[in-house]
């Protein structure tokens, strides 16, 4: 039977799920639904830079397993034709400190290379970066990347609809399971008080009208069971991610993915939820 799946955002969040969905999934049609799509999305306007840092109090483990899922996807693409495609590229950075030294991460050995910046190195900057690491990062042009993975979904035979969701009952009764993907939207759609709009973890240059990554205190990704007066509906939520949603994107699409299997494996349950999930509230 096929089961019909809905991802609400058309973001690097929501297509990175949906293509993790559409070809890890057999029996499973895909379609996404979003009022706005590419070059009129957060990410879009993003630096595309992928390093990691804490989000408010989420846990580091957490962080580190999405991070780890996030790198090893980005690496592979790397190493494929597509990675001029996607506009996926190598970086090395200096991130410097006014105090310090700061603790070392602990996806630090995530990264291609990861060093204490040397005094001579330290030199090149005002000396009131007292401290620094250097190391080496991809980033990835989201006007690029994003079209290769609506091609992707498309190879799948996944769908696309272009409309606003006003209440998540629309969707009752024409999808078994629905994904939210609405970042900044979230905060009318769910209803959740708790996502703002930030600027991101990183400034592009020139991108004075700035509306602001969608920032909660921690990322949301949980299964939830609505109750709509066609029934049940069970929606898993992904949202949240602020100023680090692209390097995060893999890594919450396949926690994603592992939620799903669940839902469709016992739907509308109200039992406890077993799987990894993760939200502030269950810390
Ligand atoms: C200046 C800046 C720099 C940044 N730099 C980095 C960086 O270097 N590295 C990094 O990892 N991250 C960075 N970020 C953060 C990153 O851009 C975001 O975390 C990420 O783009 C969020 O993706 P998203 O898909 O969740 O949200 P969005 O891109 O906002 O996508 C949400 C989608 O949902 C749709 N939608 C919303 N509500 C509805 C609705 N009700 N019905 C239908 N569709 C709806 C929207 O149209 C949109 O398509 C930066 C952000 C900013 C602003």
């Amino acid at each position: 039977m096929v089961r019909k799946v809905a991802i609400v955002g058309g973001g690097v969040v929501g297509l990175t799920t949906a293509v993790v969905i559409a070809e890890n999934l057999k029996d499973v049609q895909v379609t996404v639904i979003s009022d706005k799509w590419s070059p009129e999305t957060t990410g879009d306007g993003s630096a595309g830079f992928l390093t990691p840092y804490l989000l408010g109090d989420m846990p580091v483990q957490t962080l580190r397993e999405w991070c780890q899922k996030s790198f090893e996807i980005f690496q592979e693409i790397f190493q494929s034709e597509l990675a001029v495609e996607c506009g996926l590229g190598l970086f090395p950075v200096y991130w410097l400190y006014h105090i310090g030294p700061a603790e070392e991460p602990v996806y630090k050995d995530l990264f291609i290379d990861y060093r204490p910046m040397t005094q001579k190195e330290l030199s090149i900057f005002p000396s009131r970066f007292r401290h620094g690491v250097a190391m080496t990062t991809f980033f990835i042009e989201c006007t690029k990347f994003l079209p290769v993975l609506m091609k992707r979904i498309q190879k799948k035979g996944g769908r696309f609809i272009e409309k606003k969701i006003h209440n998540f009952s629309e969707l009752a009764g024409s999808y078994d399971v629905v994904i939210n993907c609405t970042g900044l939207g979230s905060r009318n759609l769910v209803p959740d008080p708790e996502v703002t709009p930030i600027r991101g973890q990183v400034m592009k240059k020139n991108w004075a009208r700035l509306k602001g990554g969608p920032y909660r205190p921690t990322p949301r990704i949980e299964r939830e069971s609505i109750k709509t007066k066609k029934g049940n509906l069970e929606v898993i939520h992904n949202y949240g991610h602020g100023g680090c949603g692209v390097m995060l994107s893999w890594g919450c699409a396949y926690h994603v993915l592992g939620l799903l299997r669940e839902v469709l494996e016992h739907p509308y349950s109200n039992e406890k939820q077993t799987s990894p999930s993760y939200s502030r509230s269950k810390i």
